[in-house]
Formats: C-alpha cells, structure tokens, sequence
C-alpha cells in the first residue's frame, strides 16, 4: 500500500464530505487512516505458514469464538463477529495462533462474510485434514448504519470432507453452540 497516495486521496475524500482538512481535528485524519488501513488490510501480506504442526491425533478440534473485523467489499464499512472452526485432523493438529493467522489472512481484506468462509475452509481443508467447517457470526455497520437499518446478525457456514455429511454436519453445530 502506498501511505502518500492514500493519504492524498481521503484528503480529496474529506473534502468532498464538505469538510474543512486543515482544520485541526483532521489534519492528521489521512495519516491515520492511511495507518489503519495498513493494518486493517493486512490480510493481502500473508501468507499464514500452516506447516508448523503438533504431531498427535485427535477426535474432532473445535476452536470457538475466534474474532475476526472485516471490511465489506460493497461499502467499505466494518463487520465483525466470531469464527468457529471444527476440523478432523488427519495425523497432526494445528496450534490455535495458526488457525487464528488464517481468520486474520482472509477477513483483514476487502471481503464478504460467506467468502471469508468458504477461504477458511479450504485453506484449512487443502492442508490434507479429513474435514472441516467453518461457521461465522456477524454484524455488519452497513446493514445497522445506512439502508433498511437492519440489526441481523448474520451466519455462514461451509462444510467439507467428512462435514459434508448431514448428520455429522448437525451434531457438529449442536456441540459448536453448547456453551
Ligand atoms: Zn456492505
């Protein structure tokens, strides 16, 4: 990300809004975003090396309520919620912080929730486990800030491998809400 040419364009955005980018509240404002967004976006930098590994096999892993902030490719604006990912491990198990780095890869993007998602899964599936899902929660400030103003929560899923199977796929979303 180039940092001057971002912050030369929210000053042109700014002024656009009709406010003044002199002023002393937002002189800095381009600078900020222009150190936001490099943060907010940072899931184009990685590469989340999966391949450090426990070896030791397990049932069915569930992670629950792996945060995650994204920014919706239609408006730009926040959504964000919770993440859990259940997986078969075949042989070796990831450690928490590596699953966590693939929630950051995906949703630190331009997206949309069902994408981040599906990306999840088949990161996590490619990796040679014998299934995975992923399902997600989240508010979205474009659907509670502009338009119909609807508070929704909204839910994803993907299932794959040994997931795609219905009765394995509701036992799994019985456990994964059981607090
Ligand atoms: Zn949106």
């Amino acid at each position: 990300m180039d940092k001057e040419r971002v912050k030369k364009l929210v000053r042109e955005l700014i002024i656009e809004i009709g406010e003044d980018p002199t002023r002393e509240g937002l002189k800095d404002t381009p600078r900020r975003i222009a150190d936001a967004y490099s943060e907010i976006f940072q899931g184009y930098d990685s590469d989340s090396e999966l391949s450090v590994q426990f070896s030791e096999d397990s049932e069915t892993v569930v992670a629950k309520n792996i945060q995650f902030y994204s920014m919706c490719e239609h408006h730009m604006l926040p959504f964000y919620g919770t993440i859990q990912i259940a997986y078969v491990p075949n042989g070796r198990v990831f450690g928490i912080s590596k699953l966590v780095r693939v929630v950051e890869k995906f949703s630190k993007r331009l997206q949309i929730q069902e994408r981040i998602t599906k990306n999840i899964a088949d990161e996590l599936y490619a990796q040679g486990v014998k299934g995975v899902a992923v399902v997600a929660d989240a508010e979205h400030l474009c659907m509670k800030m502009r338009g119909v103003k609807n508070d929704a929560k909204v839910t994803t899923s993907a299932f794959r491998g040994t997931f795609e199977d219905q009765k394995t796929k509701e036992e799994l979303l019985k456990a994964m809400y059981v607090k």
